[in-house]
């Protein structure tokens, strides 16, 4: 009997020690200074526990009555610590119902006009629409006006990397152009190659799901969802113009297709650990990219098989992407106002395709998100703008409970630095690199309460309250020298 307990014990301790050894080696591939040294420790302290267990089994120690007492205590006390983080909690049913489960009240379709990227890209001093706008507005004109003055889209060129920042501009510029080429209307809304027109390839709603998910992860995509459009995620109007399609802003946008197919796809960790800095940028435009590639051949396959389809990317939105993604069962709305998936977190870009084609939707996910959101509060501790609020709890925006990110803020903070700033998206505790030890914290954190309160705490512990940016690979470097003279500085 008591070998039995023996070496029940030493397993524990053993695959404890593994687990400590895997974290170890993570931080180190993380780059990660401050958790490498305190995983370190971490894993010295669990080996010593192992040399000791050995060696007080050598003496024969847990044959004698205290031994026995400890050896039975300490079991007690791993099945208990094990049972406690292991447990799966009461599910969220307010996840479950996705994003219609946080509508308390009447929700108002948004107006893509009033969105700041519309406000700040599309509208020109010299325009009617510009007129017509902020008469409508008056409130927005001078803060757009100021936000203009600091230059492109992006704000003045050179403004937070310093002599480094040309080279990365450059290469996001060169990802830029690929959506744009890709916003043309026949790209965003095909017609049927020649050869297939009027011509409708018969599928179950089970194979077409299978097909147009296969498809999907094939041209790029990580994840893949479906849902049923709920109107009330489609914008009301248009707002952002590109090739000076004029005619089109102020159009009523028609709730034309019953579905959307919504993908994401990752965002390099090691770009992203680099954020407020220019290689950041670079990664976020890189995913636009990727997502106007994707989403226009998979509305163009659709075409292909007789049905209509709308490609939703970066210079073609007729849909909020973040709400769509969520009833597709892609994840859940966290604090910071980014789509938080299990697999990556917030650091993914979304995209999606609407169509008539019949499918199959997806269920909704409770990953824990909403709960783990309300302890750890990392993204708005660390946002050099104050845009995502601090309280515990969501408030109520337009008819819906969420923690409502503050867009113009900061909108002005990234023409600030000149970049598009993911701080919140590197520091988050979702973010981490996709190594055992991170997937295996996180499925217990989808589990229960109590991992999440200590995981958020060792998040602290480990990473810092208040994170800092990670090195860039040398094509992509940077240097810091401005920070300093910059208006609200990082301050992760
Ligand atoms: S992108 Fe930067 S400024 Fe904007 S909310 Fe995130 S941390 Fe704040
Ligand atoms: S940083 Fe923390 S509070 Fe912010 S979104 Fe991530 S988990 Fe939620």
């Amino acid at each position: 009997m008591v070998s039995i307990l023996i070496f029940i014990a030493a397993l524990a301790l053993m695959v404890q020690a593994f687990i400590g050894l895997t974290f170890f080696i993570s931080c180190i591939w993380e780059k990660e200074k401050r958790a490498t040294v305190f995983a370190g420790l971490q894993f010295l302290g669990m080996l010593a526990l192992v040399v000791v267990f050995f060696f007080l089994r050598e003496i024969h120690f847990f044959e004698t009555k205290l031994g026995l007492a400890l050896l039975i205590a300490g079991l007690i006390f791993g099945a208990l610590a094990a049972f406690l983080l292991i447990r799966k909690a009461t599910p969220n049913q307010r996840a479950l119902e996705a994003a219609r489960g946080l509508i308390v009240g009447k929700v108002k379709r948004h107006d893509e006009r009033e969105i700041v990227f519309a406000r700040n890209r599309s509208l020109r001093p010299d325009s009617e629409q510009y007129k017509l706008f902020y008469k409508e507005h008056p409130e927005y004109e001078e803060f757009d006006a100021k936000r203009r003055k600091m230059g492109g889209p992006l704000g003045h060129p050179g403004t937070i990397d310093g002599p480094h920042q040309g080279s990365n501009v450059a290469a996001t510029l060169a990802s830029v152009s690929i959506p744009l080429h890709l916003s043309a209307p026949d790209k965003v809304k095909p017609q049927a190659y020649p050869e297939l027109r009027g011509k409708k390839i018969s599928l179950s709603p089970e194979e077409a799901t299978e097909r147009v998910k296969g498809y999907a992860r094939n041209l790029g995509a990580d994840l893949v969802g479906i849902t049923e459009i709920n109107p009330l995620w489609v914008y009301s109007h248009r707002g952002e113009i590109f090739h000076e399609n004029w005619k089109d802003w102020g159009k009523e946008i028609k709730v034309e297709h019953k579905y959307g197919v919504v993908f994401a796809m990752e965002m390099s960790f090691e770009m992203v650990g680099t954020a407020p800095h220019t290689p950041t940028m670079i990664e976020s435009m890189n995913n636009y990219a990727k997502g106007a590639y994707i989403a226009t051949q998979l509305a163009s396959f659709i075409a292909n098989l007789g049905y209509s389809s709308t490609a939703n990317h970066l210079r073609n939105y007729e849909a909020l992407m973040v709400p769509l993604a969520v009833d597709a069962g892609l994840g859940e709305l966290g604090r910071l106002g980014y789509l938080i998936t299990q697999d990556f977190g917030p650091r993914v870009r979304l995209g999606s395709v609407t169509t008539d084609l019949p499918l199959l939707p997806d269920k909704p996910v409770d990953i824990g998100v909403e709960d783990f959101c309300r302890i750890c509060k990392k993204c708005a501790v660390c946002c050099p703008s104050n845009s995502i609020p601090l309280e515990k709890d969501q408030t109520v925006v337009n008819g819906m409970l969420r923690w409502k990110l503050n867009a113009e803020t900061c909108f002005e903070y990234w023409g600030n630095i000149g970049t598009d700033c993911n701080i919140c998206m590197r520091v988050c505790p979702w973010s981490h690199a996709r190594t055992f030890p991170h997937k295996l914290i996180l499925e217990l954190i989808t589990r229960n309460k109590i991992s999440r309160r200590l995981f958020s705490f060792m998040d602290d512990i480990f990473y810092g309250k208040r994170p800092k940016p990670r090195g860039a690979p040398k094509w992509a470097r940077f240097n810091t020298g401005n920070m300093d003279e910059i208006k609200n500085p990082a301050r992760c």
